[in-house]
């Protein structure tokens, strides 16, 4: 097994951000795609009058925080079209600045019908749509940045390099299967901690590390965006990520670039 301190590199977090820079402008390119999901994320502030005059106060409901929840966990839990980011702009003004830090007792309103009034739109219709890529792929983790790169080099790996991508997210962000497959391995992999590998029609294999739970297990089939468990912070880490890579074998040292192959499947990243 490799790598012990694979991802305690302190000194390469400002390296690490400003490859999230370059990532992020590579985005740009995707705009198309990624249409969905900026339109989720500019319609709250229109969906709170219209919720409160109109269209779905039944859909609507109030959830009260709970210690050891986290947007994402409730948006998983609760099925928030949009997920935490979602419940997170429909509720900033009580939450705050952090998403991150949502107090027990908190009250959130779960379920505006956001795209309700507008879903006469075809417009509105194939953009909902849009947010699978129709290509049979999937981004591995919603609404993240890139933070450690593919290859970034450095003497903390065993290889020498990153040999996957960092997906920052934190600990209880539902993973999805990146495309449809068999569960090759699930359980416990050394520096990697809870690690889920599945293998896919083309012969690649997908990896997912430091996951804080499973809901997979080997031998089992998934389906694309299938949810494979949450994600966290086990074995060698120095924080909460999705190590996410793109293998030729289901074993460590046989990587490729997961981002070009994701890419090269229709998925904007
Ligand atoms: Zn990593």
């Amino acid at each position: 097994m490799p790598a012990k301190g694979k991802h305690r590199r302190p000194k390469s977090q400002r390296f690490a951000r400003s490859i999230a820079v370059a990532a992020a402008g590579g985005a740009v390119l995707a705009l198309p795609l990624m249409g969905a999901a900026d339109a989720h994320a500019a319609t709250p502030a229109a969906a709170h009058s219209v919720t409160q005059t109109a269209a779905a106060p039944a859909a609507a409901k109030t959830y009260a925080v709970k210690g050891g929840d986290t947007l994402s966990k409730i948006a998983d839990e609760q099925n928030v079209s949009g997920g935490w980011k979602k419940l997170y702009s429909d509720n900033r003004s009580v939450i705050g600045g952090d998403p991150s830090v949502i107090r027990p007792g908190l009250k959130l309103t779960i379920g505006q019908k956001a795209a309700a009034p507008a879903a006469k739109s075809p417009a509105t219709a194939t953009q909902a749509a849009a947010t699978t890529t129709g290509s049979g792929y999937t981004l591995p983790v919603q609404g993240s940045s890139i933070g450690t790169a593919y290859k970034t080099a450095g003497a903390m790996w065993s290889s020498g390099y990153h040999t996957g991508v960092d997906f920052v997210v934190p600990t209880g962000t539902p993973l999805k299967a990146i495309a449809a497959g068999t569960v090759v391995s699930a359980g416990l992999g050394g520096a990697y901690g809870n690690e889920v590998v599945i293998q896919h029609a083309d012969g690649k294999y997908s990896q997912y590390a430091h996951m804080s739970s499973l809901s997979v297990s080997a031998g089992q089939t998934v389906t694309e965006g299938q949810r494979i468990g949450l994600s966290g912070a086990t074995g060698n880490v120095t924080g909460p990520h999705l190590h996410f890579e793109i293998r030729t074998t289901p074993n460590y040292g046989s990587d490729v670039d997961p981002v070009a192959y994701l890419r090269a499947h229709g998925v904007s990243l």
